[in-house]
C-alpha cells in the first residue's frame, strides 16, 4: 500500500516513478507555473507532469533549477505534441522540450494522443530517444486497448505508461486490466474529473465518513488501484490538500461504492474521434 508522498512504482525497465504528482495543464506559463511547482516542491511532491502544448515547460525548468532539489529526486514527464508525431518531428520535438526544460535527460516522454497513421513511426522516434538514453521511459497517453496492441505489434521496447482521463465516472476497467497484464502503469489524468467530481454526493459522504475532503478521497482511490494520479492545482493549500492522503484508507465499501458511478463518461474528447 502507498505509504508516502515519496513511494514510487516500479515502471517495467526498473525505472522507478512517484505514484503522485503535480500535473500542470493550463498554469500559465511564468510565476503562476512557477510558485506552484515551489510549494508542490515544499510539500515533497517530486513528480511534474508537463507537456509541449501546455506551454509552460520552460517554467517548469526555472522551477525545478531554482528548487535547489537533487536532478535525480525530481521526475519530469513531458508529451510530444499531435502536429509534431512523425519519426523526425517527433526527435526534432523532444530536442525542443528538453531545451526548453533545460534537462539532459527526460524522465517519462509520453506520446500525447493516438494521431491515426503517425503514432507506430512516433514510437519508433521514442525508442530511439530511449536507446540513445536520452530519457529514461517512455509511453503513450490517450491510448485505448487496440492502440496499444497497434504499438505492441512494431514495438522493440514496449511502452512503460499509459496515462488516461481516469475518474469514477470513467474508470475504463478494461484497459487498466489490459495494462496490468502488459506491465504498463495506468496513470491518471483528469483524477479530480476537472472538479466536477467532487460534487458527486457519494464522494462526498465517503469524504464526510473519513474526515477528509473529496479531492483527497480521489486521490486515494487512485492510489489504492494502483494507479498514477497527478491532480492539478495552483492555489497552495489545494496542492497540500491532495498531498495529504497517505493517514487514512477507503475500505472495500468505500472502494466499491466509488467504483459503481462508473458511467463510461468521457468530460474530454475520445481517443478513437479526436480531431487535433
Ligand atoms: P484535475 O482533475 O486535476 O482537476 C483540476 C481542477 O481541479 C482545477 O480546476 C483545480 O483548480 C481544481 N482542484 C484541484 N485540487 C482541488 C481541491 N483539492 N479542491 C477543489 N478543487 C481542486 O484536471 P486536469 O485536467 O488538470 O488533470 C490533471 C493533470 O493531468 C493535468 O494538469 C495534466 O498534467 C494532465 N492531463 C493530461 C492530459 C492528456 O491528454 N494526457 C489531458 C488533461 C490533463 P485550481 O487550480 O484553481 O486549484
Amino acid at each position: 500500500m502507498v505509504a508516502s508522498i515519496k513511494d514510487c512504482t516500479v515502471l517495467n525497465n526498473n525505472v522507478e516513478m512517484p505514484w503522485l504528482g503535480l500535473g500542470v495543464f493550463k498554469m500559465k506559463e511564468g510565476d503562476e507555473t512557477e510558485n506552484a511547482i515551489h510549494v508542490a516542491l515544499d510539500y515533497g511532491y517530486r513528480s511534474i507532469d508537463t507537456a509541449a502544448i501546455y506551454r509552460n515547460e520552460a517554467s517548469v525548468g526555472r522551477a525545478i533549477r531554482n528548487s535547489g532539489i537533487p536532478r535525480d529526486e525530481l521526475f519530469i514527464t513531458t508529451k510530444v505534441w499531435n502536429a509534431n508525431q512523425g519519426y523526425q518531428s517527433t526527435l526534432k520535438a523532444f530536442d525542443e522540450s528538453r531545451d526548453k526544460l533545460q534537462l539532459d535527460v527526460i524522465d517519462l516522454y509520453l506520446i500525447h494522443w493516438p494521431v491515426k497513421g503517425k503514432y507506430t513511426e512516433t514510437w519508433k522516434a521514442l525508442e530511439k530517444l530511449y536507446m540513445d538514453g536520452s530519457v529514461r521511459a517512455i509511453g503513450l497517453s490517450n491510448f485505448l486497448v487496440h492502440h496499444i496492441l497497434d504499438i505492441l505489434d512494431i514495438c522493440e521496447i514496449p511502452p512503460m505508461v499509459d496515462q488516461v482521463e481516469f475518474h469514477p465516472q470513467l474508470r475504463q476497467p478494461e484497459l487498466h486490466r489490459f495494462c496490468v497484464e502488459h506491465q504498463i502503469q495506468l496513470e491518471a489524468w483528469a483524477p479530480l474529473g476537472q472538479s466536477r467530481s467532487l460534487q458527486n454526493p457519494a464522494v462526498v459522504e465517503i469524504a464526510e465518513k473519513h474526515a477528509k475532503s473529496p479531492a483527497q478521497i480521489l486521490i486515494r482511490w487512485d492510489l489504492q488501484l494502483e494507479v498514477v494520479t497527478i491532480p492539478k492545482s495552483i492555489k497552495p493549500e489545494r496542492i497540500l490538500e491532495n498531498s495529504q492522503v497517505f493517514d487514512f484508507s477507503l475500505d472495500s465499501s468505500d472502494m466499491e461504492r466509488i467504483g459503481r458511478l462508473d458511467e463510461n463518461l468521457r468530460f474530454s474528447d475520445d481517443p478513437d474521434t479526436f480531431d487535433f
